[in-house]
């Protein structure tokens, strides 16, 4: 087929007025001027996109798409209590409840125009619930609270692949989490990442978070101090910030380090120089009370940043275009095409996806949006400014229709109606906790 829109942004090359993506499933075939496409291509079906903006399918690089279902459950409270809720909650959840709820999070993802993730997966009903809904990206099994010597185990429990070809699934990538500094001890913490280097996979974790995160590694205190004690087998504070203590374990070169609200600049140094890049949460970090992530400095230190809503348990939806717009207001000197950078290549670079997804360019995934802006000089501050699940019109991933006239092409109802009783079951488990 021919997409076609007042405008096409390939987000590596400069906008295109009146332009045209023709795809081919599974690739995008060709780029260029509407009239231009459509003399080359004269057989191909054409879909018109008229008032609109056409872009990359956006890189959500930091969800847990199977907390969808028990977000209004979990409710809003101080991290470290909030955290428990979660933990209590998803203990009640069984397999099938955790693809309904991924299910959900991930058409409501693609509704908002999210073509790929960086999820962190609670086993393979994950992944293959979001590639139903046409969602694909790397999926970060995730542990914490075993000791190390438990991690073989605990994978296989998970059904983790067990060899690099099986982490790569179509365009599914099985990638590895320990959580967080206080609830992966720091030898799990380097088996986790051994694990991952050794099947080529990208790891993330967690990091500098919160300020209850930094009393703990700094002073060994805080609120997070009985659940280190608990859940993190053999931590001791090792009286520095969590990216330093991480990069001392040897496990943040090419990490993808999620949140880094509270570094310091030797901090940052060190995230550019060796992690693969931050996935700054900026809504989920207000929603905690976690304050704000340092972006403007990050980003002139040449931290690569990619961008996440986190959990629909700490932010009002999964709309990423609205993610953007409180990036936009954390760092009012950030360039609107650097901007949609984060939100689509940048972000696939730092989940190392970037040769697949992120831009619109022949032989990539024809992963393609559109999104109504009505008449603009500037597409680009345009998409930021008035993307949202409501003017996104058109969703293509891999070649395949999922939302067409601002609707999805999948029967929403019995998902919601799934996604609701886990709902139920979660809040009946709260009760009882
Ligand atoms: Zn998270």
């Amino acid at each position: 087929m021919i997409i076609t829109g007042d405008w096409v942004v390939p987000v590596l090359g400069p906008p295109i007025r009146n332009g045209a993506v023709v795809v081919r499933a599974p690739v995008i075939e060709d780029v260029g001027p509407s009239e231009q496409m459509r003399e080359r291509y004269p057989t191909l079906p054409v879909r018109a996109h008229p008032g609109c903006v056409i872009a990359p399918g956006l890189v959500n690089a930091h969800t847990h798409l199977a907390l969808t279902s028990v977000a209004r459950v979990v409710g809003r409270a101080p991290f470290p209590e909030w955290l428990g809720r979660v933990a209590a909650v998803m203990r009640a959840l069984d397999e099938d409840d955790i693809a309904a709820s991924a299910t959900h999070g991930a058409l409501m993802s693609v509704r908002a125009g999210v073509t790929t993730v960086g999820d962190i997966a609670y086993g393979p009903e994950v992944p293959a619930a979001a590639a139903d809904m046409g969602l694909d990206g790397v999926f970060f099994f995730e542990v914490l609270g075993i000791r190390a010597d438990e991690l073989r185990r605990k994978l296989d429990e998970l059904e983790y692949p067990a060899d690099t070809e099986g982490c790569t699934h179509g365009r599914t990538v099985c990638g590895l989490s320990a959580h967080a500094p206080y609830s992966s001890g720091p030898d799990l913490i380097r088996a986790v990442y051994q694990t991952a280097q050794e099947r080529g996979v990208p790891f993330v974790m967690h990091l500098s978070e919160s300020d209850a995160e930094s009393a703990l590694l700094e002073r060994g205190e805080g609120p997070f101090a009985s659940l280190a004690a608990r859940l993190a087998h053999g931590f001791s504070a090792p009286g520095c910030s969590a990216v330093e203590y991480v990069r001392r374990l040897g496990a943040l070169r090419g990490t993808v380090a999620v949140h880094c609200v509270k570094v310091a600049e030797t901090d940052i140094a060190t995230l550019a120089y060796e992690a693969a890049g931050v996935v700054v949460c900026p809504r989920s970090n207000r929603i905690l009370g976690n304050g704000a992530p340092p972006v403007r400095e990050m980003r002139t230190r040449g931290v690569k940043l990619a961008l996440g809503t986190d959990s629909l348990a700490s932010n009002d939806d999964l709309d990423l275009f609205a993610e953007l717009r409180e990036l936009q207001r954390l760092d009012r000197t950030i360039e609107t095409t650097r901007l949609l950078g984060i939100a689509t290549i940048e972000g696939a670079s730092v989940l190392g996806i970037e040769d697949r997804v992120g831009a619109l360019t022949p032989g990539r995934c024809a992963d393609v949006i559109a999104v109504h802006t009505g008449p603009t000089d500037d597409p680009v501050a345009a998409l930021i400014e008035r993307g949202s699940t409501g003017s996104v019109r058109t969703v293509v991933s891999a070649g395949v229709l999922r939302v067409v006239d601002g609707r999805p092409t999948v029967l929403a109802r019995p998902i919601e109606n799934a996604s609701a009783r886990v709902a139920e079951k979660a809040a009946r488990a709260l009760r009882e906790s």
